[in-house]
């Protein structure tokens, strides 16, 4: 059960969406940590079994933390129903697995997140799932991929870290006429920046450990798309266990309460840094979607409300100079993590990257001097003096 604020806007219905309150008229959400639900008696538990009725039975199944922050973001995302998931990849896997059997056939966006890349190449394999890799900027290459035993494309825009994007109305419309799905993780640029489903995208995923919770602390994912998908989504769910924790539920519902305030922010403070860094005379280029040099910039105002919070740029002098940047960041985290309220700082050539070769690296747009920042909520004036100064700037 859940209360739904008569509104259309994008604030209210992430802070006024919850589920309905107890007799204790408790105005923030408890926490459902119970792994069962008790049946009235007899007859209910049979109905609720047999799906003929609504309601809660155990938590791998359905919680009413979960079914929250799942509602809400499918409200934002423009979508009608949605499972939520224990991380990002097991939403990932999900939106593929559930719709794709052996002699099948997947269309994937070169620069893929690195376990989806290991799952489209090390396990759909073992179940005799095969996949092609098109560059993302190559709208018929994709068209041109799709064979009679392709089930579903599935992409990422912006991308990990080069941040290319992909024209989502006009893949929609190719995989439209194909039959097939698309499938778009959206986890860079939050439903708040980006909604697929309005473009015509199927399949919603998303990582929620990033800017979904926004602070660093749980791992999170969702997948998100017409009810008669999720459907057949959540037999898979269902029988194989991604279940997100209660606790996980409630924290990344309350999240999307300040997810507008704090994309604003994080976007604001990105668009500054990768304008600081186009005038640096150390960095050969920066890649971010709101700059007017971005290739693809007139994409980016079309279907993105801002740029994102992440700022990539190439440093001249390649590898070691990109290693000697990181080590003299102060303020800037090195962490894996992105999305945070910290603002954190990798060098994709030596670490997510490093088991691709250069040429790999060069064919997913990661040259050897290019350093990703994903810009936190921290006054742009520390994050920029601290960018410039591990810059010898
Ligand atoms: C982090 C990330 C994932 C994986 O999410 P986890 O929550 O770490 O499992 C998938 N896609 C993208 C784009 C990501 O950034």
């Amino acid at each position: 059960m859940q209360h739904k604020p008569d509104s259309t806007h994008f604030e209210t219905l992430a802070v006024r969406t919850q589920a309905e309150r107890s007799q204790h008229r408790e105005h923030s959400v408890p926490i459902f940590a119970t792994s069962s639900f008790v049946f009235e008696d007899a007859e209910q538990a049979r109905a609720l079994f047999a799906q003929e009725q609504e309601g809660n039975i155990y938590s791998r199944f359905s919680n009413p933390n979960n079914d929250e922050f799942v509602q809400k973001l499918c409200l934002l995302e423009g979508t009608e129903d949605g499972i939520a998931t224990a991380s990002g990849m097991a939403a990932m896997f999900l939106s593929m697995a559930a719709f794709v059997s052996q002699g099948e056939h997947v269309v994937v966006s070169r620069s893929v997140f690195g376990s989806t890349h290991q799952i489209v190449t090390q396990l759909f394999p073992k179940w005799g799932i095969s996949h092609s890799y098109v560059d993302i900027a190559d709208l018929e290459g994709f068209a041109a991929a799709i064979t009679p035993k392709t089930k579903l494309v599935f992409v990422e825009t912006p991308s990990n870290p080069a941040l290319d994007l992909i024209d989502l109305e006009a893949l929609a419309d190719i995989c439209r006429a194909h039959k097939v799905l698309l499938v778009v993780d959206n986890c860079f640029a939050t439903p708040y920046l980006q909604t697929p489903a309005r473009w015509g995208a199927d399949i919603v995923t998303h990582s929620a450990t990033k800017f979904i919770d926004g602070q660093g602390r749980v791992l999170g994912g969702a997948v998100l798309g017409s009810k008669a998908l999720i459907q057949e989504a959540r037999f898979l769910a269902r029988h194989s266990g991604p279940a997100l924790s209660p606790f996980h539920g409630w924290v990344l519902s309350k999240s999307l309460e300040t997810l507008s305030v704090r994309m604003d922010r994080h976007c604001q403070n990105a668009l500054a840094l990768a304008e600081f860094l186009e005038q640096q005379p150390q960095v050969a280029f920066v890649k971010y979607p709101f700059l007017p040099s971005h290739p693809q910039y007139a994409l980016a105002q079309k279907q993105m409300r801002a740029g994102g919070g992440l700022v990539s740029f190439e440093l001249k002098g390649g590898l070691q100079k990109g290693r000697a940047f990181l080590d003299k960041l102060q303020l800037c985290s090195l962490t894996a993590n992105l999305g945070d309220t910290r603002t954190t700082a990798t060098h994709p050539a030596s670490t997510t990257h490093s088991k691709l070769n250069s040429e790999e690296r060069a064919m997913v747009g990661i040259s050897d001097g290019l350093v990703r920042i994903s810009a936190g909520l921290e006054h742009i004036e520390d994050i920029i003096q601290d960018i410039a100064q591990a810059l010898g700037a």
